[in-house]
């Protein structure tokens, strides 16, 4: 491991991350300090008059289109930013080798979903907003709750329109998971091939859906080029997950977190609401506010949400050595995925607290007993079916990968890399397992 070229890689994936998150607070302190918030709502409201819809419909359209050209302003005033965070770096780092018309397609798609997830979370919470001024904010989280639940559960029914996923097809590997899983009493859960074939290569596991949807699914990546032990440990961490209900805590701790973010935004609107001139909460015009308030909320309790993950991961991690009996393999597999996404050994104490939802993956080899399976320096073999990892060299993938670990407590995935953005009270995100 190149700790230096990982510090390094890290250390300006971070601070592109912060800036893009700058650049984003200003544009929208900017909109509500100089009177632009405005003078768009009323634009936005003299072109939906024009609009041939049911005045009860009005008023959402004027939200729609506000927050619809807000956001995708948004979008490519942060393209720069995006270009050098996601697509320079990967590319000066070797983490990736893909063409920058890839990249901007794929940012093309993303910004679609973004905006599209922006427009009608904003409709919605200001559907509420118009309902019941003075408790909009509980309506809204509990109705993101109800959403998100019923997008996890329909997550793996959904997936197979997005991405080509199969049942896992090699035998033998098979039917040790199969046994694995009885041996976890999660006999329900059904595992499957996750096709990505993107650049950079994701060695990844996820576990999606609830209840009688819920199953694992392994990328092509993890299945090709990690060792039938290495993806046995992958699996039980994620079904480690399932035994101890960690999709449902996330769950409702999001739905916690969105009702403290709505309630922010509802204390800013009301103590600045006057002084901005809005006719009242429901003035769209207050949007810029409603999302600072509330975004801030959600940075202020992000050590707390990435402290809680991170205890959700050691305890996944230990009961994979103990449901497998093979600290090895998650020591080489852990290495291994740290290599190919340029993860940090020993990241600062204040950045791990702050931006990390997984532990380094070196802390989370002595919490999980692991330790001492590998000796420092060594590289595991990369062995594709069967055997515990060795001591050779990483390979090739040192240059590729994304985050370090191939768990994903995501309840659903969607069609492009990046994750649409959540609503404007920011509730309903996407989990929060993709370390920094
Ligand atoms: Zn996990």
């Amino acid at each position: 491991m190149n700790e230096a070229k990982s510090s390094g890689y890290r250390r300006r994936r971070r601070r592109t991350a912060v800036l893009r998150a700058g650049v984003w607070a200003a544009l929208l302190a900017a909109l509500a300090g100089s009177g632009l918030s405005r003078t768009l709502a009323e634009v936005a409201a003299r072109a939906a008059a024009l609009a041939p819809v049911p005045d009860l419909l009005q008023a959402s359209l004027v939200v729609a289109g506000y927050a619809f050209v807000v956001s995708l302003a948004g979008r490519a005033i942060d393209l720069p930013l995006a270009w050098y965070g996601e697509f320079v770096l990967d590319r000066r780092f070797g983490v990736s080798r893909r063409h920058a018309g890839d990249w901007l397609c794929g940012y093309a798609g993303a910004t679609v979903l973004r905006v599209a997830a922006w427009t009608a979370g904003a409709v919605l919470v200001y559907a509420a907003m118009r309902g019941w001024p003075a408790s909009w904010w509980l309506a809204a989280s509990l109705a993101a709750a109800v959403l998100t639940v019923a997008a996890t559960h329909l997550a793996p029914l959904v997936l197979p329109w997005l991405y080509h996923l199969r049942p896992l097809e090699r035998p033998a590997l098979r039917r040790r998971l199969e046994a694995l899983v009885r041996r976890a009493g999660a006999a329900a859960i059904g595992i499957h091939e996750w096709r990505l074939g993107s650049d950079p290569p994701r060695p990844n596991a996820a576990l999606v859906g609830i209840g009688s949807t819920r199953r694992v699914l392994l990328t092509d990546a993890l299945l090709a080029d990690y060792s039938d032990d290495e993806i046995e440990v992958v699996v039980a961490h994620e079904l480690a997950h399932h035994v101890h209900r960690d999709v449902w805590k996330t769950m409702a701790y999001e739905t916690l977190a969105a009702a403290v973010a709505c309630g922010a935004a509802q204390w800013a609107l009301r103590s600045l609401g006057p002084w901005l001139g809005l006719a009242g909460i429901a003035d769209v015009a207050g949007l810029p506010i409603a999302v600072l308030a509330g975004g801030a909320a959600l940075l202020l309790l992000a050590p707390v949400t990435n402290l809680m993950s991170r205890r959700l991961e050691r305890r996944a991690d230990r009961y994979a050595v103990d449901l497998t009996g093979k600290p090895e393999a998650l020591a080489s597999g852990l290495r291994r995925l740290a290599a190919q996404s340029l993860a940090e050994e020993r990241p600062s104490r204040v950045t791990a607290w702050l931006s990390y939802s997984h532990p380094p993956w070196s802390d989370r080899l002595v919490a999980a007993g692991a330790a001492a399976a590998v000796s420092p320096g060594a590289s595991p073999a990369r062995g594709r079916r069967g055997g515990a990892a060795g001591g050779s060299g990483i390979g090739r993938a040192d240059r590729s990968g994304r985050p370090p670990w191939p768990c994903r407590r995501r309840r659903r995935r969607r069609a492009h890399p990046r994750a649409p953005a959540a609503g404007p009270c920011g509730s309903a995100g996407p989990c929060r397992t993709d370390p920094r």
